[in-house]
């Protein structure tokens, strides 16, 4: 579904690695119409379960430096010491109307909010930081040494999470998926966004 005349809504969704966003932004992704998942690129290796073009474009680091130099990039980070960016042509969908979700880390979800002045940013936590150890620990392909640094990370997105404009608290998938969405629906509702796409039709 594409909303005519309007303008997609640009959401950034950053949660510490383990707090089960993937699994949530793809359960929300097949129940809402007019919003998809922007793919980044990146230099970390895929996990087993992970496919080419679905999770991410897996390039090397000579590529990702090249693309970076030509200004591919909406915005890049480093993150447990590979490169994560999106590309600047995934935002081309919300000027056909179609809402776009980035998953990306706090850092790159600023640089979105300074440079855009845009987007609705969400923040999925995990229960607990117990949980959250127990999901990293079960989670195939990682070395320890990853999931220690990643533990560790989790603890400085923690620290970001109060400029984000909706906490949402993955205790259960069901649930949390649900507030996702309603999330999503409301924002298609904001006064401000109605008025400026459909307010010339109401006179
Ligand atoms: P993972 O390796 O677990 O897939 O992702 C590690 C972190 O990188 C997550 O916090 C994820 O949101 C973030 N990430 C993924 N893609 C991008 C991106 O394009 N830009 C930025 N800044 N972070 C990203």
């Amino acid at each position: 579904m594409v909303r005519g005349g309007a303008q997609g809504v640009l959401f950034i969704v950053s949660a510490p690695s383990g707090a089960g966003k993937t699994t949530l932004l793809r359960k929300v992704i097949s129940q809402l119409s007019g919003v998809s998942l922007s793919i980044s690129f990146t230099t970390r290796d895929p996990r087993p379960d992970e496919r080419e073009e679905v999770d991410y474009f897996f390039v090397p680091r000579t590529k990702f430096i090249n693309m970076e130099k030509e200004e591919k990039f909406i915005e890049w980070a480093e993150v447990h010491g590979d490169l994560y960016g999106t590309p600047r042509a995934n935002l081309e969908k919300l000027q056909r109307g179609e809402d776009l979700i980035l998953e990306i880390d706090t850092q790159g979800a600023r640089k979105i909010k300074e440079e855009l002045q845009n987007g609705v940013l969400i923040f999925i936590l995990p229960p607990s930081l117990e949980v959250l150890r127990e999901r990293l620990r079960g989670r195939s392909g990682d070395s320890e040494e990853a999931i220690q640094a990643r533990l560790q990370n989790a603890q400085n997105e923690l620290d970001q999470m109060a400029w984000y404009d909706y906490i949402v608290i993955n205790r259960e998938v069901k649930e949390a998926t649900k507030e996702l969405t309603s999330i999503i629906l409301a924002e298609r509702c904001k006064t401000a966004r109605v008025l400026r796409d459909r307010g010339g039709e109401y006179g």
